[in-house]
């Protein structure tokens, strides 16, 4: 069959994709020099199949008012007496009632999660790849009254299985922020005896509970003069299986052997493995996960040749690719490290240390801003 898709945003263009693959000879037309120019261009670039819900609900006619008279209106209505325009409003005003906002949303979701699936099978076959996280979306309401009101759509939700949390205040940060609890690691001395720890926070780092001593490997032990500078410096985080992965700085006698240490805790962290010497030279560390999971660690190198260096793993921490070890400045002496890094909404990176600029110049912060190339 001859077919003809009249315009080319997302939907014409996947439509379009799908006919052709069916076997008919299609062609798409579109008043634009480009496909996707118009709405599909720049939207809020979510697939959040759980959350579509009809704009057509209880009190929306009454919001649509107050919205109207806002500064920054979410919605603009220009009167005329357009008869197509007049006969949507009125199957708007239809279906703002309970019952009729029930049967569309429930329409919707299953809709949406068809379209979840399609969508998935799309990016499979033809490996297109763009930049995308899954860790659900977080929709926040400002009242209790709002929050109770949301029982019609978990109703929903719970009818097609699709998984939702409803999170108290803290939960919301912690989910913003990470997958569970705050922890920190440091250093700490006992009776004497120094050692490292790890604390957790429940509560948004509002206060700290001590949980677990980490075994320190015994060839750092047997260091004459242990201190508690001999692994010190640690930095951890969170995987998205909830494993946590520290790095820790090493500095024992023999400066050789200032590689990083490593250690994991699959329990939450109850319990930690015995800290073990990886390939990277280098302190101290600064972890992060990156939006594809990978872990990105960076140190400063404050033996020649100096500089601030990255590496990355990608199983997880069980293995760093150090032969692929990242340079992201030189430097002129050992005065340097520190660094810190955020990966940006973008997906570039911006890296902070502090260093010298030039040879004798006082040290200072700077930065790296760069990109990951992911093959
Ligand atoms: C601010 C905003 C944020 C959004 N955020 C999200 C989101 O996060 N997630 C989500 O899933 N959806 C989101 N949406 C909705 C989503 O963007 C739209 O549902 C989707 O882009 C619609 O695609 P479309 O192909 O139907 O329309 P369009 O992308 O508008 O495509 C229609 C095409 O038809 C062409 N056309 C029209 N008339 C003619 C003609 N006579 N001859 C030739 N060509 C013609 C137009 O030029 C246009 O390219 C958002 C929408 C907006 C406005």
């Amino acid at each position: 069959m001859k077919v003809l898709v009249l315009g080319a945003g997302v939907i014409g263009v996947s439509a379009a994709y799908e006919l052709a693959g069916a076997g008919h000879e299609v062609a798409v037309l579109e008043r634009q020099p480009g496909a996707g120019l118009e709405t599909s261009f720049a939207n809020a670039g979510e697939v959040s199949p759980g959350y579509s819900a009809p704009w057509a609900g209880p009190g929306v006619p009454l919001k649509a008012i107050k919205w109207l008279a806002m500064h920054h209106r979410p919605l603009v209505i220009r009167p005329n007496l357009d008869w197509s325009m007049i006969r949507w409003s009125l199957a708007m005003l239809r279906n703002c009632t309970a019952a009729r906002y029930r049967i569309n949303k429930t329409r919707m979701v299953r809709l949406a999660e068809y379209s979840r699936d399609v969508l998935r099978d799309l990016r499979d076959e033809t490996g297109i790849a763009y930049d995308q996280r899954t860790q659900g979306t977080l929709q926040l309401f400002r009242t209790q009254k709002q929050l109770d009101g949301v029982t019609e759509d978990t109703a929903v939700l719970d009818a097609y299985r699709v998984p939702y949390e409803v999170l108290d205040p803290t939960g919301c940060i912690d989910a913003a922020v990470t997958s569970g609890q705050r922890y920190d690691m440091g250093p700490i001395t006992f009776e004497q005896t120094p050692k490292l720890g790890v604390e957790e926070s429940r509560d948004d780092g509002r206060s700290w509970q001590y949980l677990a001593d980490i075994p320190v490997a015994e060839e750092d032990q047997r260091e004459s003069d242990w201190r508690i500078r001999m692994e010190d410096e640690p930095h951890v985080v969170e995987l998205k299986d909830g494993k946590l992965v520290a790095m820790i700085r090493a500095d024992p006698r023999d400066h050789t052997q200032s590689f990083l240490r490593q250690t994991e805790s699959t329990d939450g962290g109850k319990t930690w493995s015995v800290t073990h010497k990886t390939s990277i030279y280098g302190y101290p560390p600064h972890l992060i996960r990156l939006r594809n999971d990978w872990l990105l660690v960076v140190y400063g190198v404050r033996r020649e040749p100096f500089g601030e260096r990255a590496c990355l793993s990608k199983d997880g921490g069980k293995t760093w690719d150090i032969d692929h070890e990242i340079t992201l400045r030189t430097a002129f002496s050992s005065d340097l490290g520190y660094p810190s890094s955020v990966q940006l909404d973008d997906g570039s990176i911006l890296t902070v240390y502090y260093q010298s600029a030039q040879p004798g110049d006082k040290t200072s912060l700077l930065s790296t801003h760069w990109k990951l190339n992911e093959k």
